[in-house]
Parts: structure tokens; sequence; C-alpha cells
């Protein structure tokens, strides 16, 4: 008896689909490339419910004649490959021949095309790979592909689709991996009649800015090298615009996005101890390699690819990483790490150490215009204190009396750590990590009883954000209300901040608000606690005044007084050490 049958092609086809779609993103993807392909120069991305019910790409490319419209369904269809040979010389994107009868076979499918020289298009209509009818049609140049009910005849497919926002994160994703690298061409994409992108034609900074928001452009240090073995062009975030995630790190290959871990810790690799723990930079990288140098796995959905050379490119990397953001940022000499104990090197046998001299400003006044005041923003590391030049005595023989810290002289050590003595020795206290700590206790409070402290903003500020952003920061809204932020959606993805915590002094709200959203994304997939206890988190992380801020005698008294005053004083709203005390006995050895 034979047993072995020939399948039919549509369900070789089905079978197909399964590689090549998997979800609403892997259409998109596919279509968008046969787009780019057809050398479209404007590509309109439509989808409706996350790619469920409708995935439409409409382009101004080449369009099919007649046939071709019939015959690009068919399984290894494809205009793109003629010879065995020709898998190695690609340059296209897709190039299987495989994508649209894999799409055809899951979903019902309608084309619209017309090539540029003829009068009339086209319409194919196509379901379950069965061809429903074709006619000529009054079209727009160019092709319009309908993809409707995806997976309408795979129920097991169907089913395993997530939510539609993790879908439609998954299209945006693929989106944003195609507009990065096609900065030079026009692309929207819309969601459920809404606009979520509308991206101009322009350079690969304009192109950021588009996906990101416009205070991307400020962020980002170019990079740029030519070398024999690769050409590299693409943007760095500057250190202090690291991220909670490495969701946006992006290299591409030859036009292609790819996947490749030791390149990308070539790029953190060169930020050293620029970035704080658990951070990471945003990057936005394009690599032109010699095509006959590396080795793209051919399967169209991989994002996989080996290099000859990679010691080599490694290295190159990283050092042309590294040279822009010394060359740019003013900020290299500053190490951002907080190490968990202050390590105080031994004196040399022998020695006294000469009594420490602080300098104060008699006629301070806090409330004088231009009199310094705590800074939000990172700034120039200061010179470290200079010892010897100060002057005002404040001896250190009072170590045994219990003497309120406020009174306290303080002295500033290196920009980040003040020193101040107490009854009980002396105090070296984590500048930084001691704000946190003052203004993660007053927003918990000011949200429990008080109502909040709000300043209203003479000039509103715009803010965007991604799809996915803007609707989590619409369900944080009230919640951010209680802090004293006011603001209003316009449009889908951009807010009005009409308003801020009085606290909060001259920052960047959009990367502000950007942070929360991540730290907040990030502290609700660990389970953390509460919502308020993680907004609070990350609004006092970045409220804090920086390691390497210079304060005034006043404004570190203020900051001990206020330490002093939070029942946990010792410990940092994310668990650091604050407060490390040398004892008397200590500081006589
Ligand atoms: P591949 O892209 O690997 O050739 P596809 O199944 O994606 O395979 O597409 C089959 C063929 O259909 C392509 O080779 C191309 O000739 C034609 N085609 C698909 N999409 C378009 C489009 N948007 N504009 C013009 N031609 C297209
Ligand atoms: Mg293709």
């Amino acid at each position: 008896m034979d047993i072995i049958n020939i399948l039919p092609d549509s369900v070789a086809n089905q079978i197909a689909a399964g590689e090549v779609v998997d979800r609403p993103a892997g259409a998109v993807k596919e279509l968008l490339e046969n787009s780019m392909d057809a050398e479209a120069t404007q590509i309109d991305l439509v989808v409706k419910d996350a790619g469920r019910t409708l995935i439409q790409v409409i382009d101004n490319g080449k369009g099919m004649s007649d046939s071709d419209a019939r015959l690009c369904f068919e399984r290894h269809a494809t205009s793109k490959i003629h010879r065995a040979d020709d898998l190695f010389a690609i340059h296209t994107m897709g190039f299987r021949g495989e994508a649209l009868a894999s799409i055809a076979a899951i979903a019902q499918v309608e084309l619209r095309t017309r090539q540029h020289d003829s009068e009339l298009g086209t319409q194919v209509l196509i379901e379950g790979s069965h061809i429903v009818s074709q006619q000529p049609t009054v079209c727009p140049a160019g092709t319009s592909l309908s993809v409707k009910n995806l997976f309408f005849n795979v129920p097991a497919r169907r089913n395993f689709l997530k939510k539609d926002s993790v879908e439609f994160s998954h299209i945006e994703e693929v989106f944003r991996r195609v507009t990065l690298i096609h900065h030079d061409l026009g692309f929207t994409l819309s969601s459920n009649g809404k606009t979520v992108y509308d991206l101009k034609p322009g350079t690969l900074l304009q192109r950021i800015a588009g996906l990101y928001g416009n205070a991307y452009k400020e962020r980002m240090f170019a990079v740029e090298e030519q070398t024999d073995l690769v050409s590299i062009r693409g943007f760095v975030s500057r250190p202090e615009y690291s991220r909670r995630t490495r969701s946006e790190q992006y290299i591409f290959v030859n036009g292609r996005y790819i996947k490749h871990p030791a390149l990308s810790a070539a790029v953190e690799r060169a930020y050293g101890d620029l970035l704080p723990d658990h951070s990471y930079p945003s990057y936005f990288i394009g690599l032109t390699v010699d095509p006959s140098k590396i080795d793209i796995n051919i399967h169209p959905t991989k994002t996989e690819v080996k290099f000859v050379d990679e010691h080599a490119l490694f290295a190159i990397l990283r050092s042309v990483v590294k040279r822009s953001l010394g060359q740019f940022s003013l900020a290299t000499e500053l190490s951002f790490d907080t190490p968990e104990e202050f390590n105080l090197p031994p004196a040399p046998k022998g020695y006294t150490p000469p009594m420490p001299h602080l300098k104060y400003d008699p006629d301070y006044n806090p409330f004088k215009a231009g009199s310094s005041q705590m800074r939000m923003k990172m700034e120039r590391p200061e010179e470290p204190a200079n010892l010897e030049r100060m002057e005002s005595p404040e001896p250190l023989d009072c170590l045994d009396k219990p003497i309120p810290p406020a009174s306290n002289t303080c002295l500033q050590v290196q920009g980040r750590y003040i020193v101040t003595t107490l009854s009980s020795g002396l105090a070296l206290i984590d500048q930084q990590r001691a704000h946190e700590r003052i203004i993660y206790d007053r927003l918990m409070t000011q949200g429990d009883s008080l109502p909040p402290v709000s300043q209203t903003l003479l000039f509103p500020v715009n803010c965007s954000f991604s799809a996915a952003d803007a609707e989590l920061l619409g369900e944080l809204m009230p919640d951010l209300k209680a802090y004293g932020f006011e603001m209003t959606p316009v449009g889908q993805t951009t807010f009005v901040v009409t308003a801020t915590p009085a606290s909060l002094k001259e920052a960047d709200l959009q990367a502000l608000l950007e942070q929360l959203l991540t730290d907040y994304k990030g502290s609700t997939m660990q389970k953390f606690s509460h919502r308020s206890e993680s907004l609070s988190r990350s609004l006092a992380r970045q409220m804090a005044v920086r390691a390497g801020t210079h304060l005034s005698q006043e404004e570190m008294q203020q900051l001990v007084a206020d330490l002093f005053a939070c029942p946990m004083a010792e410990v940092s709203p994310s668990g650091k050490k604050i407060i490390t005390i040398v004892k008397p006995e200590e500081l006589l050895k």
C-alpha cells in the first residue's frame, strides 16, 4: 500500500506561512520590505486591531503587471532570484518568493496595483490560496496590499496571538527597524484610524526624532568612521540619557537589522563606567561591510549574522563609540557609579592629617537671585574641593557632644560626598542617595495625605511618546496628578504638561516622563511593590541632585538636616547605603 501523499499547495503554503508569518508583525515586515524592493518612496501602513483584522501597506513603487499580480501569490514566485547563485549576491530584502504565497494561504488578501505606464490597474482577491477574482480597476500607480482576517483558517495560530497591545508593540518594533534604516523614505503608521507616526524623508537623526520625539536630537552623539573593513555611521546616546532597558539598541548591517551580542557589547564597553548600574545606552548604528565578509543567515526571519573579522570589527566599533563619547562629552572624567563602601586610603605612618578647613560665604542668601541652587541636571564635575585655600575653623573636638547635624559645618568631597560630624563620629554621606531618600519620603507622604504642591509652567511643554507608552502614561495620569503634574493628552501620543511638582526645577520633562515609564515598566515586571512606590522611587531618583553637583554650605546643611528627619535615613529608596560613620576610635588610628 502506498502511503506517501504530495501535499496540496494550499497546505504546503500554510506550513510555510508558519515560518514566515508567525504573528501580524511578521506579515508587516514582509509587506514593508516588498514595497521598498519595489523602489517606493512613500509607504503607508494601516492596521486595525493590531493587525488581526487588517494590515494594509500602500506604496508608490513600480507596481505589477496583470499577470504578475496573480503570479506573485504562487510559491517560489519572485522577480528577485533567477539562479541559485543569486542567493549570494542578493541585496534586496525578501528573497525566497514565499511571503505573499504564505500570507495568501492564511488570510483574505486584496491586491490593487498599477504600473506607472499603465492606465488601468488590476485588483486581485485571494483567500486561503484560492484566487477569488481578478479584474481591472482604477487605482493610483503603485501597490496596495490588504491582508484581512489573518489566520482566519488557522484557529490554532489565531488563538496563540497575544493581546492587542502586545501584538501592536511587535508591529511598532518592525516599523521602527524598517524606518530607521530607510530614513530617506516617507512612512506613516496608523492604527484603528489614528495616525501614530508620520515620518518625512530625512536624515537618520531626523528619523530618530520622528520616532522617539524631538528631545532625542539633543541626546545623541554622532559616530562615524570609515576603514577598509567597515564603514560606521550612526548615533549613540549621551551617557546621562541611558535607559533602564536595552530596548533602544539598533545595529544594522548592510541595511538589515541584526542582533549581535558581541557588537552590542562593544558599544556598551565603550561607555565604560560612564553608565550608572543597570543602565543601558540607546544607539542606532549602521555598519556597511563587504557582503563577502559576512554570512547573514538566509532564513528571512533570522536576524543573526556572522562576520569573518569579528575581533577587528569589535575593536573598531568600540573605539569609534568611545572617541565620540570623549569628543562630545564633558563628563568623561566623571565616574557615575557610586561605590557601595567609601574606601578611605590608610594614612601613612606617623602622618598627622591637617585640620580640614572649610569655606563658606557669610553673605549667602538663598533667596537672592543668582545664588546657587540645587540643580537637577548633571553639571560639569567641579574641581575637587581645594582644602588649602579655604578658611574658617571648625575643629573636630566636638565628637562626643550630640549636635543637631544641621548646625554643623559640612565639607563636600569629590562633588559627591558630604562629610560632617555627628556625636557618634564622622559621617560620610552620599549626597545623591541622601537627596533621593528625602524626595522619596516627601512624595510618599504627599500622595497619602497632603495635597500636591504644584507649580504651573510658564510655557506648557509638549511631550510625545510611542503609542504603547502614551497608553501607559494615560493610565498613570491620576497617579502623576497626585504628585503635582498636570497634563492633557492631545492626539494619540502627545501630552501637554502644564504643571509639575513644585520641587521639580528645570528638568527635561520629556526625558523625565520617559524614564518614569521605563522604570515603571521595569518595576511592574519585577512585581515590585506598589504603583506609588515605584513611581516615587523613579521620580526621586531623577529629581535628586547628582554626584558632581557642587553644593553650597547651606544646601549641604539643609540636606543633612532633612536626611536625618527621615525615618530610614541610612538607606536609599532602592536599598543603597547612604551614610558611613567613621567612629572616633577609628579616627584616632
Ligand atoms: P520575494 O519578495 O521574495 O520576491 P514575495 O512573495 O514577497 O517574494 O513577493 C513576490 C513578488 O511579488 C516579488 O518578487 C515582486 O516581484 C512582487 N511584489 C510583491 N510586492 C510588491 C510590491 N509592493 N510592489 C511591486 N511588486 C511586488
Ligand atoms: Mg518579499
